[in-house]
């Protein structure tokens, strides 16, 4: 690859620049089109847990030894509190008591609000997959499998004239460029220990570029701390402005696989303020503020009790999920999706945690991320319904 002739260099950094120019010309007459048309935050942490999102930390772990590392009287501190809602506060402050009182928030299995995924595998690949394209394909079967063959709802946005070129993902972990498949969708996948320099050429996309590189890997080459992942999509959508952008973090997964209980909860608090720091620039940017939609989920769940660390198809419960919806404060259509859930479920529902006895599937987020764009996902393959 870098051993190039001088004169097949030029070559080819004519026939760029010439590709460049003519690619120019052509989105110059897409962009500035429908700018008004509403942007999307897709955000998720692996592998958290319901039981923690609706209960807050569990007090038979932070006792237990195995798991503690150690760290109970740290994680009382930090954590512990007589009721749910102090517990989800110290935890997940965002998440439960923002999207959980002013969103949707569901998959209280507490209170029979029920999420799975429709997939068989109940690990990660088969996960992202049913989350992107609606289609729980058993197929699927591996985290090592190829670039995914089916067309994600990203991709399809991608070709939609108010988003072209305005679509991104961030993922820590390395198989996003593989699960997205970024060479056929069409959109950056910033995955693994990746940089954004080939797009952004200033000193702090170097400065994250050079630390990421530098940084600590207690997941080897596969996957980076989640505070890269973070900063570089932050910077990106501060910078770059774009209308769609996924942003997986990965370190709740990696420190559950561990038996570490105070690294999961920290990773996922961590997670919580980042969503947070995300929903307060959209709030105070014009074009975003009153403009934009915030999905947040996870790709599959865990055990029960001492089964916590693991999932997959022979780990109990580990189907189960959780998913959130946060919207425009102004023309939010969050209340609509509500009145056309409980008419078809014929139950009373109001915004904030949901707590009606349901049963929603991770293949339906898809087509639920196209219709709060306004748009039907379509695609050669089956795809779940929205969830209105
Ligand atoms: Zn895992």
């Amino acid at each position: 690859m870098r051993q190039k002739t001088a004169f097949f260099t030029l070559f080819i950094a004519v026939s760029l620049s010439l590709c460049f120019s003519l690619k120019a010309q052509k989105s110059t007459v897409v962009e500035g089109t429908n700018a008004s048309a509403p942007n999307l935050i897709v955000i998720t942490t692996d592998g958290l847990r319901w039981q923690e999102l609706f209960n807050g930390m569990d007090f038979a772990l932070a006792n237990h030894k195995k798991f503690n590392h150690g760290d109970s009287a740290y994680l009382f501190k930090k954590y512990g509190a007589a009721t749910v809602t102090e517990r989800q506060t110290k935890l997940l402050p965002f998440i439960t008591q923002t999207i959980g009182k002013k969103g949707l928030l569901f998959g209280n299995r507490f209170k029979e609000n029920k999420v799975d995924v429709a997939n068989p595998h109940w690990f990660s690949y088969p996960g992202y997959n049913e989350i992107f394209t609606g289609y729980p394909d058993s197929a699927i079967n591996s985290n090592n499998y190829p670039p995914n063959p089916h067309k994600n709802v990203l991709a399809f946005l991608q070709q939609q004239k108010a988003y072209q070129n305005k679509v991104i993902a961030f993922g820590a972990w390395d198989a996003y460029n593989r699960i997205l498949n970024e060479a056929a969708s069409g959109f950056p996948v910033i995955n693994g220990f990746e940089n954004l320099l080939p797009i952004l050429k200033d000193p702090q996309t170097k400065m994250l570029a050079d630390m990421l590189q530098d940084s600590y890997k207690p997941f080897k080459e596969v996957e980076c701390l989640d505070v890269f992942t973070h900063h570089q999509a932050k910077y990106y959508l501060e910078t770059k402005r774009p209308k769609v952008m996924y942003i997986s973090y990965g370190e709740t997964d990696e420190w559950a696989h561990e038996g570490n209980y105070s690294a999961y909860l920290d990773a996922a608090h961590q997670v919580d303020a980042w969503v947070a720091a995300i929903w307060q620039w959209i709030q105070n940017t014009p074009g975003y503020k009153d403009n934009t939609y915030l999905l947040i989920t996870t790709d599959h769940g865990r055990g029960f009790g001492e089964a916590w660390t693991d999932h997959g198809a022979d780990v109990k419960g580990a189907s189960s999920i959780w998913f959130g919806l946060m919207g425009p404060e102004k023309n939010s259509n969050l209340t609509s999706i509500v009145q056309a859930m409980q008419k078809n479920l014929g139950v009373k529902m109001s915004l904030g945690e949901q707590i009606s006895n349901q049963q929603l599937y991770q293949k339906q987020l898809a087509a639920t991320m196209a219709k709060l764009l306004g748009l039907e996902f379509t695609a050669a393959h089956p795809i779940g319904d929205a969830i209105y």
